[in-house]
């Protein structure tokens, strides 16, 4: 098995390259390059030529490998398959705004939860991400931003520097499930990698243990909760994490959580619907009922109510619903005080949407 060089300590580094018969400032070299998310050691082009050989021959950069990129028409957004050394699969992406580049990372190799209208869970979940697997999709990131820079591609506007400034922990996964290594990963963005903790969005079904511990930890990042119904016997029908941590429970803890923080708290709410025996769709969880109570449950909080157009999952049993009806429930919440916005769909012709690129590439295997 080869060394993934990446995973390794200054010190172990150091012995490694100068096994090799290597000068030590040659260890530093190599950990510049590990830093910036080199992919293979082709690039490291101050190393002399045999060096990176040889390297190539015995040893990995990151704990990880680009199996696909996918660009989107407009060239913003970047997804990435990524194989583990296990060779699980993952995803992240990429998205250039016109604030700054964010990151959109995976924190388990699948996931357990079951939410009936997601791709993610559909292969159940392989195991924990490490922090490691979780930094190094960053550097995946950073590295394409680089790629960018190379080709003279400009950043999406002034505001933006060229270089990853968000993270989301928003992808493949639970991450108040891998709570202690999503918080090593987030401590490890902020310091190496300067990215504020304002800039930081955790995103969670609703695990009220591990949201008490995040509001422990204290860093003032953003909480995204995945809310996707108004009641319980709605939410439990579609979350089964909802018969463990009821809907209020959650929700409590969320605040206490943005309150604690002074941070405005982001409620995720998928807008679904289903095909009737006409082949017409009807409204699951968006009919102005739901938009009412929605609304109640959030009245008089710093709420931000992120509204989703549900990306199509050929799997699930779901159907997205038209824009009209979209914007019909936006209006009942504005009109009750909520503030709401439309999520912008971002590379929805590259399969953007939680793990439907994971899933297309485990079926094309079989
Ligand atoms: N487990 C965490 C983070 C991963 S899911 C959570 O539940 O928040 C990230 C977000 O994508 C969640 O809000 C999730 O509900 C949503 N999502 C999952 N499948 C989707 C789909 N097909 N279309 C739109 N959003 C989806």
């Amino acid at each position: 098995m080869k060394t993934i060089l990446f995973n390794l300590t200054d010190g172990e580094l150091e012995q490694f390259i100068t096994q090799l018969g290597q000068p030590r400032f040659r260890s530093k070299q190599v950990r510049e390059w590990l830093n910036r998310g080199a992919p293979d050691f082709s690039v490291m082009k101050n190393l002399p030529e045999d060096l990176r050989n040889k390297l190539s021959e015995i040893a990995e950069t990151l704990p990880l490998k680009i199996v696909k990129r996918l660009q989107s028409s407009d060239n913003q957004t970047t997804k990435f398959l990524l194989e583990l050394n296990d060779c699980e699969q993952i995803e992240c992406v990429l998205m250039r705004t016109t604030y700054g580049n964010s990151v959109c990372v995976s924190s388990q190799a699948g996931c357990a939860m079951g939410c009936k209208f997601c791709a993610s869970t559909l292969l159940g979940l392989k195991r924990n991400l490490t922090v490691n697997e979780m930094f190094a999709q960053v550097l995946v990131a950073q590295w394409e931003l680089r790629r960018d820079k190379m080709r003279d591609i400009k950043p999406n506007g002034d505001a933006n520097n060229g270089d990853v400034s968000h993270i989301v922990v928003m992808g493949t996964g639970e991450p108040l499930q891998n709570t202690e290594n999503v918080i090593g990963f987030l401590e490890r963005a902020n310091t190496e990698l300067n990215i504020s903790w304002r800039r930081i969005t955790v995103s969670t079904c609703g695990i009220v243990p591990g949201i008490n511990e995040l509001n422990k930890w204290g860093r003032p990042i953003n909480m995204a909760i995945s809310l996707h119904a108004p009641d319980d016997d709605l939410r439990s029908q579609i979350m089964p994490i909802n018969n463990k941590y009821k809907l209020q429970e959650v929700l409590d803890a969320a605040f206490a959580f943005s309150d604690a923080h002074n941070r405005q708290l982001m409620i995720e709410y998928i807008l679904l619907g289903q095909k009737d025996k006409n082949d017409s769709v009807v409204l699951y969880n968006a009919s102005e009922e739901h938009a009412n109570k929605l609304s109640k449950l959030l009245q008089g909080h710093n709420v931000m109510v992120n509204l989703i157009p549900w990306n199509t999952v050929d799997e699930r049993d779901f159907a997205s619903i038209s824009g009209n009806a979209v914007h019909r429930f936006q209006d009942i919440l504005i009109k009750n005080g909520v503030h709401t916005r439309i999520r912008r769909e971002r590379g929805a012709d590259i399969g953007s949407a939680c793990g439907q690129l994971r899933l297309k590439n485990a079926k094309d295997k079989k």
